[in-house]
């Protein structure tokens, strides 16, 4: 065993990645090999879902739904506590698991554990908040009002970098909804996700439960797409790339389920020539450098005033050289390594297209000579024409273009096919609202002042255009996990009818 948090956190060297408090034993599909990515070497082994095992999943989510939705929604609140409860007492260990098999600084694997507690309190809040209108009726003696209700078992497909507060933003909305949660979580993360369906089967099993949130490892193929196409998924809740969005709402919409998206970005920062730089500054380092550039919302075009383009950006590039690289779990490194070879060799491919394609690369470009999967950040002058630059590489590489009108600036910025978050950094107000309103910004977050990564649970979280429309986590983003129902009760002792159409006998 590498690391004495995997014992704590109830984990073996192999483990079955099939369960919801009952673990299936000998699941059939794959063995699934977690890697740390900071030094190569492999944590621990999962034994991955196969078909049969992901249907048995299924049927107990299935069971265990006719109960759950039958909860009172503070109750089930009550229960969503008590997880967040328990999420605080395994913070540490949970947020250093992230940071192993992720390769997240320790504040950031921190940060996710601390993200899954907020949203659990957001939840037993909404607990008793799922509220539906009333309407008055145009029919004497009539009530018209609709409610809510859970949607059934739900699909959470979820992406490698935030390999369990996606989960959580999904499951703790779900369940006080009253939906059962079945999880396919990314095979590059499996021990985190096996580590929280842990904990969440001690909190069920206090309470007799089963089946409420369950885990299901496995490939795509054939987990997540049994999941895509499967009619007794009533939601499917996925995030990750825009190609595994593509296919995954095809699957979805052929049999008229719901999906809810949450892919790929290509989020940029207008700099404007009133902008406090110094602030600046700082937000962009942490935007494009951070988490290794591997959050969905990193930053990665900063479309700067041309007047004040080369000095910001020669201030940039001595900033990039003071980042320390390294082991995430050591304290003062800021940025680790990447998930795995493929992303290392998928960034330098990028590289090499940047100049191909007529941009200089000014700082980084190259792969760190250790172990595990270390590459320097990197900054890059270039111009919104390079096909590259309206690509999301998912590794720390910045793009930087000028712009001379605020107009030409939005241009720029919206002329992507993705549309996560966005930012200004400016001092004028009527640049920031020109920013903010209809022909502004066209992504789903947009900031003003701060740069674009580092959202908080309480606002809905998500993108336009291809980036899929989902919303998640805090506002009314419940919604998307209930069905509603309009009801009318006809209290008087007549039958008049809408729009006063007549239809009597006689
Ligand atoms: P990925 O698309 O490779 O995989 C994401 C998940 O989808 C995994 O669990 C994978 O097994 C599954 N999957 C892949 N193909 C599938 C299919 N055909 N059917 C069903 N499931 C399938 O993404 P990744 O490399 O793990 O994560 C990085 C990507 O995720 C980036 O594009 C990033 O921007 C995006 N992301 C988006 C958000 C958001 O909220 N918008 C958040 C995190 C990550």
């Amino acid at each position: 065993m590498s690391h004495p948090v995997l014992a704590r956190l109830g984990l073996n060297e192999v483990n079955s990645g099939a369960g919801c408090g009952e673990w299936i034993a000998r699941p059939g599909g794959h063995e699934i090999l977690s890697i740390n990515p900071a030094d190569g070497k492999p944590l621990a082994r999962v034994r991955g879902a196969g078909l049969a095992d992901y249907n048995q999943i299924v049927e107990r989510a299935q069971a265990a739904f006719l109960k759950w939705r039958m909860t009172p929604a503070p109750a089930r609140g009550e229960i969503v506590r008590q997880l967040g409860n328990a999420l605080r007492d395994a913070k540490d260990d949970l947020g250093m698991l992230v940071t192993l098999e992720a390769g997240k600084i320790s504040s950031e694997g921190l940060g996710e554990v601390q993200e899954m507690i907020d949203i659990c309190d957001f939840a037993v809040g909404l607990s008793r908040q799922l509220y539906g209108l009333t309407m008055p009726s145009e029919r004497p003696g009539h009530r018209m009002f609709e409610q809510w209700h859970p949607l059934g078992p739900i699909g959470v497909i979820t992406a490698f970098n935030f390999p369990v507060a996606v989960w959580a933003w999904n499951a703790a909305i779900a369940a006080v909804c009253g939906d059962c949660v079945i999880w396919k979580p990314s095979t590059e993360t499996p021990l985190t996700a096996i580590a929280v369906q842990r904990i969440c089967d001690r909190v069920l099993a206090a309470h007799g439960l089963v089946g409420v949130f369950s885990l299901c490892v496995g490939e795509a193929d054939p987990v997540g797409i049994a999941m895509a196409a499967d009619p007794r998924l009533p939601l499917i809740s996925a995030t990750g790339s825009c190609a595994m969005g593509r296919k995954v709402a095809v699957a979805v919409s052929e049999r008229l389920g719901r999906s809810l998206l949450e892919l790929g970005g290509n989020n940029a920062v207008i700099l404007a020539e009133s902008a406090n730089l110094d602030l600046a500054l700082r937000a962009v380092l942490f935007a494009a450098v951070g988490t290794a550039g591997q959050r969905c919302t990193t930053l990665r075009r900063l479309i700067v005033h041309e007047s004040i383009a080369e000095d910001f950006t020669a201030r940039l590039v001595r900033a990039y050289g003071s980042v320390k690289i390294g082991d995430p779990a050591e304290p003062g490194v800021l940025m680790g390594p990447l998930i795995n070879e493929r992303a290392v060799t998928t960034m330098l491919r990028a590289c090499e297209t940047i100049v191909a394609q007529g941009g200089k690369i000014v700082y980084g470009g190259k792969r760190l000579d250790r172990a595990g999967f270390f590459v320097e950040p990197t900054v890059a002058l270039a111009r919104g024409d390079m096909p590259i630059v309206r690509d999301e590489t998912f590794a720390p590489i910045l793009y930087v273009l000028t712009y001379k009108t605020l107009d030409e600036a939005l241009v720029l910025h919206n002329g992507v096919e993705q549309g996560l978050s966005s930012a200004i950094f400016t001092e004028r107000v009527t640049e920031a609202e020109t920013f903010l309103s209809a022909r502004g910004s066209d992504c789903g977050i947009a900031n003003v002042n701060i740069g674009t990564s580092g959202a908080e649970i309480g606002g809905a979280f998500g993108g336009e255009k291809q980036t899929g429309g989902g919303r998640e986590a805090g506002s009314d983003s419940w919604k998307s996990y209930m069905r509603r129902q309009t009801c009318t009760i006809n209290g008087g002792g007549d039958l008049p009818l809408a729009q006063g159409v007549k239809f009597d006998v006689g």
